[in-house]
């Protein structure tokens, strides 16, 4: 599988993760089900707005690409997405690109002019398949100046090299890839001529897939045989856009909700459909969220271990239903479905006192949510790397800072008390004083 990854112009916000859960879900279930999965994901690493955001800056090209794609890392890390078996950078893959234009050119199908290369696409019939559009209806692509096409709908294999703007040989000049051209030679060169599944946002499918096709299938390869296209995250039906401001960055969000609720709330939708971002949508994942984790916890503590084995079980360990509904069409909430009804099942088990078929429930629902790469107890979300696994340490050092404040109180050193209080709420401890003794919080 390869998917149109990042163009690390800018770090990431919560709209361009989205693919990398999606298809993280779909690596998971494709391996839960028997496949062995080669994943490739790409990073688009030069590009007008690279270039652009590092002479604003004042810094190299190559310095604004690897500080965004290590953001990307950071973000596709921080919601637990596998990482990919190979993931190419554009810029490591140019004699991969010569060697595709040189067989398009060889075949007719592309033609130097004016230091770029161009893709003739009255020479390939298919074009417009993939988008449903015919030729006739098209406009010109928008890539470069047209001084060198033979026709306006041709699209750039190769940008002609501009002064100050970094530039690699060719047989035809020097210059830079076009963005379509390096990921059918990346994708080739790690997956072969013909590979399984290509997938990108809805928002690629024209003009990026549509020419990706172009290209491979003109020089003889077969390529993608299955196209996967997620829906778009959007703000009130706008697609997000940088004018949004940061507070949607990937890592600004983690510190205002938890990383493994961001992902529910991404993975939940079904991929095809869009999201409309907004706040409440959010808290209610979170929230739904929540109960998974606090059943399979509340589980764990009541009686024997519910480990689901493997980090990706077999489709053969996991409930009929939630199968049948990952096998349709990646039916994620008709998933979901079947989890929170095994959550309501185990916790009228709990309240029985039935340990062992809350049990049964909890692994059920952990294996359920290791395929969805979500099982709260996976020691991603609960590990130190987790915001759950200093949680045990924290009590116990909240704890004796508690008692110390009773002490304190008990002697009616009540400066003493709130200066314990105080201290605890600097460091982001809220303390909250209930019947049933003093409880802390983390103050977001
Ligand atoms: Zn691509
Ligand atoms: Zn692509």
């Amino acid at each position: 599988m390869y998917l149109c990854g990042a163009t690390v112009q800018a770090p990431p916000h919560i709209g361009h993760v989205r693919s990398g859960v999606d298809f993280d879900i779909l690596v998971r279930w494709l391996t839960a089900s028997g496949y062995q999965v080669t994943f490739v994901r790409n990073v688009t690493d030069i590009d007008d707005k690279i270039l652009r955001t590092a002479s604003a800056q004042g810094v190299a090209w190559w310095a604004v690409a690897e500080r965004n794609q290590r953001a990307f890392t950071r973000a596709y890390d921080a919601l637990g997405c596998l990482p990919p078996d190979a993931e190419p950078r554009a810029t490591g893959h140019v004699p991969e690109m010569i060697e595709l234009m040189r067989r398009l050119i060889d075949t007719g199908h592309a033609y130097a002019s004016g230091g770029g290369v161009y893709f003739d696409v009255r020479s390939y019939e298919h074009y417009g398949e993939l988008s449903g559009q015919r030729l006739e209806h098209m406009r010109a692509a928008e890539d470069v100046d047209e001084s060198g096409k033979r026709d306006p709908r041709d699209f750039a294999l190769w940008k002609a090299a501009k002064p100050g703007e970094p530039a690699w040989e060719t047989p035809w000049g020097p210059g830079r890839p076009g963005w379509h051209l390096e990921c059918s030679a990346m994708a080739t060169k790690y997956l072969g001529s013909t590979f399984d599944i290509h997938g990108g946002g809805l928002d690629l499918v024209f003009p990026h897939h549509e020419n990706e096709i172009a290209q491979s299938r003109a020089a003889g390869d077969g390529f993608a045989r299955y196209w996967v296209h997620n829906g778009l995250l959007g703000l009130s039906g706008e697609k997000m856009s940088k004018s949004l401001g940061n507070s949607l960055l990937v890592d600004a969000m983690i510190k205002e909700v938890r990383p493994a609720e961001l992902r529910y709330y991404l993975g939940q939708a079904h991929f095809r459909s869009e999201i409309d971002y907004s706040p409440d949508a959010l808290a209610e994942a979170a929230a739904a969220y929540r109960r998974i984790e606090g059943f399979v916890t509340r589980a764990a503590e009541a009686g024997p271990a519910t480990d689901p084995g493997p980090a990706i079980p077999g489709a053969a360990a996991l409930p009929p239903g939630f199968s049948a509904a990952m096998d349709d069409d990646l039916g994620v909430p008709q998933a979901l479905a079947v989890v929170h009804e095994a959550v309501t099942e185990g916790n009228t088990a709990l309240a029985a006192g039935d340990v062992a078929g809350a049990a049964k429930q909890a692994a059920d629902v952990r294996a359920m949510m290791s395929v969805l790469g979500l099982d709260p107890l996976d020691e991603h979300w609960t590990g130190p790397g987790g915001d759950q696994g200093l949680r045990p340490v924290i009590d116990a050092l909240v704890g004796v800072a508690l008692r110390q404040r009773q002490a304190a109180r008990d002697r009616k050193d009540y400066a003493a008390a709130d200066a314990i209080r105080d201290g605890l709420l600097a460091a982001g401890i809220q303390v909250e004083d209930t019947p049933r003794g003093p409880r802390w919080e983390l103050r977001r």
